[in-house]
């Protein structure tokens, strides 16, 4: 099982490097405070609302999905060069981190490697997410837009906090609510080494995993079964 105790090094070399100042809580608790500040804002702005400018929910969600499984499959597990840092930290450093049969956390510190650093989502708070609710406030509405841009915040924010719950230690609550507990091993079955450049690249629902056929399933509590 050697696996085992590479993952038990990597980790091991991995807190050494990180700085002895950070604090788990403190980075989530900044990527929770952005995104619902601005997720809040963008609500609030909503004037006269119609029950069809809400059809933009979904329009966010897929979009939002394509870009989660584009990103994780061809930046997150592939070495391109403009996105060379990412794969650095994805593949090297998460996937190394989190390995059959260690994937969960042990200290909120380690959430470190789980959660994506917090300029990436004051980058989605304050940029991308704004940029397609300007587009949409200028092609149908100004409502369209602000719905746009929470939704895309919100999504992200699912995202970071349903990693989180994956990485949870067996046991906990996380594991046991239904549709968490599955979404939970689907991802867990994706940082297989075998199968983490092939399947489940999607984290908050795999809709582009069924439709681009990269979805994976192996019934609940086989997966320790799993060895290289
Ligand atoms: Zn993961
Ligand atoms: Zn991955």
């Amino acid at each position: 099982m050697l696996i085992t105790h590479d993952t038990a090094a990597f980790r091991k070399q991995y807190r050494a490097y990180v700085q002895r100042r950070y604090n788990g809580w403190l980075h989530l608790g900044s990527v929770l405070l952005i995104s619902l500040t601005v997720a809040a804002y963008c609500i609030l702005q909503i004037r006269g609302l119609k029950g069809s400018e809400l059809l933009v929910i979904p329009l966010g969600i897929l979009v939002y999905n394509a870009v989660e499984y584009a990103s994780h499959r061809w930046a997150g597990h592939k070495k391109l060069k403009l996105t060379s840092l990412f794969y650095k930290r994805h593949t090297g450093d998460h996937h190394s981190f989190f390995s059959a049969p260690l994937l969960s956390f042990e200290s909120t510190r380690d959430w470190r490697i789980v959660l994506f650093p917090t300029y990436l989502t004051a980058f989605i708070a304050f940029f991308l997410a704004p940029l397609c609710g300007f587009f949409l406030t200028w092609v149908v509405s100004e409502n369209m837009g602000f719905i746009m841009a929470a939704t895309m915040i919100l999504n992200h924010l699912a995202y970071e906090l349903l990693h989180v719950g994956y990485h949870q230690p067996e046991g906990h609550w996380f594991h046991k609510v239904p549709v968490f507990r599955e979404l939970a091993h689907l991802h867990r079955i994706h940082h297989h080494r075998k199968l983490m450049k092939t399947h489940n690249f999607n984290l908050t629902f795999p809709l582009f995993d069924i439709l681009l056929g990269t979805f994976h399933w192996e019934p609940l509590g086989t997966f320790d079964d799993f060895r290289d």
